[in-house]
């Protein structure tokens, strides 16, 4: 077996591991340690992980069991990912975690946080609501309070001393994982045939739930594996996916896009991952680096659906990161009831319109298990690009 494919057979199982285990595994292996688990799209690791405790970002359940108690505290006209997420709850699958962070990305997740604190009222449960206003001097404050109150109280709870060097250490931690995150990203676009969209994926999945050097070492060692394959590239067109920030499609679907004339050459799946991610980057600043970090946020990182752009860029943005990539157009897939991706579709969709961008767009959910129709519209969408340029 090829080193390449026992590194993806690592990341399959650990993947699979819906109760994480490696997280346990961590815990127990030093005393103190927290593991506080995130929903998407945004979570300030490094103040997390300056406490002591591992962020664990929580994307659903996918198609890998099925919801039942999880349905029954929604309506059947919002989208899957919180149902699953309860139902691993409620299963016992995240008794690793000692809680949970929700991001005011939607009513949804909003209301999630309110069942969670019923649910289990042993956790750690935070909302976090990240500054809506453009005004500086007041966003700067009120976020940084936020959170300077989740770092005091999760380092007394892992019995940490709440010294900003921590803050220092975490965030000098996390630029190596972002730093991996970009040699990552620009390997997919250099060779998008060495690295199928579905590997890539599972390797960003991983570093949901890996110390943050740990997984650049890992990010490095795939990338030596995956560069020793030496494929041909084939006649495919080169495409952004846009819109599956938060509940995750299958991988199966991936798989699907690609095979039917695609190469993913950058997509929001894993946003907090990326080189550009939302989350606050900081800069070297051993004075404060609490401030650097909430200088960071509020100035930095990708426009998003869920994240406030009073310039109104994302769809600049966009075709700016069309261009960037060399891609040929871009593929809208979002998960069916979200909000914050269809709503964001038209002031995107417009902009390509006026660049003369082609795009096409299908609607999923983590649990769907019929590609027929998407490899179908994926394939004609490749298709149509090759032959006239545009769909
Ligand atoms: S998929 Fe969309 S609507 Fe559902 S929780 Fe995520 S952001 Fe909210």
């Amino acid at each position: 077996m090829s080193e390449v494919d026992v590194i993806v057979g690592e990341l399959e199982a650990r993947f699979d591991d819906l109760s994480y285990g490696h997280v346990r595994a961590w815990k127990d292996a030093a005393p103190g340690r927290l593991a506080i688990g995130c929903l998407p799209v945004f979570a300030p690791r490094e103040v997390l992980w300056a406490a002591g405790a591992l962020p664990v970002f929580v994307r659903g359940a996918g198609d890998r069991i099925d919801t039942v108690r999880g349905d029954a505290f929604f309506q059947s006209y919002i989208c899957h990912l919180p149902r699953s997420s309860l139902e691993l709850g409620l299963l016992g699958h995240l008794d690793a975690l000692d809680g949970m962070m929700f991001p005011n990305t939607c009513d949804v997740i909003r209301n999630l946080s309110g069942i969670w604190q019923d649910a289990f009222p042993q956790h750690f449960v935070r909302f976090i609501d990240p500054p809506q206003t453009g005004e500086r001097a007041s966003a700067t404050g009120y976020f940084r309070a936020e959170l300077e109150d989740i770092f005091h109280e999760l380092c007394t709870r892992s019995g940490r001393d709440p010294d900003p060097a921590h803050l220092a250490a975490a965030t000098a931690d996390y630029r190596v994982a972002r730093q991996a995150a970009r040699r990552l990203a620009l390997a997919r676009l250099e060779a998008p045939w060495n690295l199928p969209a579905d590997e890539v994926y599972l390797l960003r999945r991983a570093g949901d739930a890996m110390p943050p050097r740990d997984w650049a070492a890992l990010v490095d060692r795939y990338l030596a594996a995956a560069a020793e394959r030496g494929r041909r590239a084939e006649d495919r067109i080169r495409v952004c996916v846009v819109g599956a920030f938060c509940e995750q499609p299958p991988r199966a679907l991936l798989r699907a896009a690609e095979r039917a004339g695609c190469y993913i050459v950058d997509d929001d799946l894993t946003m907090q991952l990326d080189a550009d991610a939302i989350e606050p980057t900081g800069e070297p600043d051993d004075a404060d680096p609490m401030a650097a970090l909430v200088r960071a946020w509020l100035a930095g990182g990708r426009p998003s659906a869920v994240r406030y752009d009073e310039a109104g860029r994302a769809g600049r943005a966009l075709a700016d990161r069309v261009r960037a990539t060399g891609a040929d157009g871009v593929i809208f897939a979002a998960p069916s009831f979200c909000d914050p991706a269809l709503l964001d579709q038209p002031r995107l969709t417009g902009v390509l319109d006026a660049a003369g961008i082609p795009y096409m767009a299908f609607k999923y959910a983590e649990n769907t298990g019929q590609f027929q129709s998407i490899r179908e519209q994926a394939g004609t969408f490749a298709d149509s690009v090759k032959l006239w340029g545009a769909a």
